[in-house]
């Protein structure tokens, strides 16, 4: 297999900075399309999996899955893309293609899904590098379009706060006049409030920050309630059909759910672990609640959010940073202070 070396950002321990790195890219195989990036969005992610915080991580790590690029070479099979189009990636590079879940287009829930970073690169044996790089090689198969009317930064995060709030809110069914509370205002929650919003929801932002109010409102949310105002949050009690928790750190969640109305489900997106305090039986026993989780979306489903984004003009708010500003990035998102996605304009790697 014949590989190239290509400039990247990333981090060679849990606790070093991010500095440039070279890696190795695969040339194209037959379906592969090789893209070079204009812009990858910071999730979270990137930032627990820069420090190991689930335990899991292989290094190098080199973050970033929400990838926004122009296709510069395709494989001789490639029928999807074509050179010069403009493509996205998000979380997911590969998957076994014949499992239940790959058939049914969830390949986040195939046993072999391979993460655009931290995954397993079949072909070179090494692991996956994200999107902080000159260069991606990717299965067009995990190759997005983008609609032609959006901004080509601020579309990025689509490719996983986008989605990751999306296929919850489809899944559980949201539509006019649904009752959807969203919690933490971050990458996701944004997302999640603009998303909710246009499809008809009624939306409420719970927060620990009141300063975020205005803000959230402006981005669709009907109402702001503070969490740790006990008046705020006993006015809500048994209100909401749908909250999506996008919290990154360990939390009381019990609060949350006796906000939910009868059948009300919560899902879990953001904190990975076991839960603090131990979750409380009776208040879903006494209104056949649920406590439920999600992970990204499949790639129809991927698809289907960038034409619903297309139709209604939704782009992330974003705050384009250069690939040498991405560690005061991860300080400040650990702060809360992120209005509302960094998104590193890639041509700052070339400089
Ligand atoms: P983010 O931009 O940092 O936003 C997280 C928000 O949560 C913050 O803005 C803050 O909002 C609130 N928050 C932060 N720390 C908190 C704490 N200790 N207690 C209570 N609230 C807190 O993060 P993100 O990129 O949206 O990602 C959120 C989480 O989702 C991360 O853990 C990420 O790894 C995970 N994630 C999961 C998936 C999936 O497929 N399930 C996909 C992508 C990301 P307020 O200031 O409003 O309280
Ligand atoms: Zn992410
Ligand atoms: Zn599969």
């Amino acid at each position: 297999m014949n590989v190239k070396q290509i400039k990247a950002f990333g981090t060679e321990a849990a606790d070093l900075d991010l500095k440039q790195l070279e890696i190795k890219r695969r040339e194209v195989t037959s379906k592969d399309i090789e893209i070079d990036i204009l812009y990858c969005g910071v999730c979270h992610s990137d930032l627990h999996f820069a420090r190991n915080d689930w335990g899991f991580s292989v290094y190098p790590v080199v973050p970033g899955h929400e990838i926004v690029g122009k296709v510069v070479k395709v494989g001789e099979g490639v029928t999807k893309h074509k050179v010069g189009d403009v493509v996205a990636v998000g979380c997911l590079v590969d998957s076994c293609r014949t499992c239940k879940n790959c058939k049914n287009d969830l390949e986040q829930y195939c046993p072999a899904w391979v993460g655009t970073y931290g995954g397993h690169d079949k072909h070179l044996d090494l692991p996956t590098f994200g999107g902080y790089s000159e260069t991606i090689v990717v299965d067009e198969h995990f190759v997005l379009k983008v609609p032609k009317n959006l901004d080509l930064a601020g579309v990025a995060p689509v490719l996983c706060a986008g989605i990751t709030t999306w296929s919850p809110l489809r899944h559980w069914k949201v539509g006019k006049g649904s009752k959807v509370a969203v919690v933490g205002l971050g990458g996701l929650g944004h997302m999640a409030i603009k998303l909710a919003d246009a499809l008809g929801a009624d939306v409420t932002l719970f927060s620990r920050s009141p300063n975020k109010t205005q803000n959230a409102l402006d981005l669709g949310a009907d109402r702001v309630v503070i969490s740790t105002n006990e008046e705020q949050m006993a006015s809500v009690q048994g209100h909401f059909d749908v909250i999506i928790d996008t919290v990154p750190y360990i939390h009381d969640i019990n609060p949350y759910v006796g906000t939910l109305s009868t059948n009300g489900t919560l899902v879990l997106v953001g904190y990975l672990g076991p839960l603090e305090p131990m979750l409380h039986t009776v208040p879903m026993i006494m209104g056949r609640k649920s406590v439920a989780g999600s992970l990204i979306g499949g790639i129809a489903e991927t698809q289907e959010l960038l034409e619903f984004c297309g139709k209604h003009g939704i782009v992330s708010d974003i705050e384009i940073i250069k690939i040498q500003d991405i560690n005061q990035a991860y300080a400040r998102m650990l702060k809360s202070d992120v209005h509302y996605r960094f998104v590193i304009d890639m041509a700052s790697l070339k400089t």
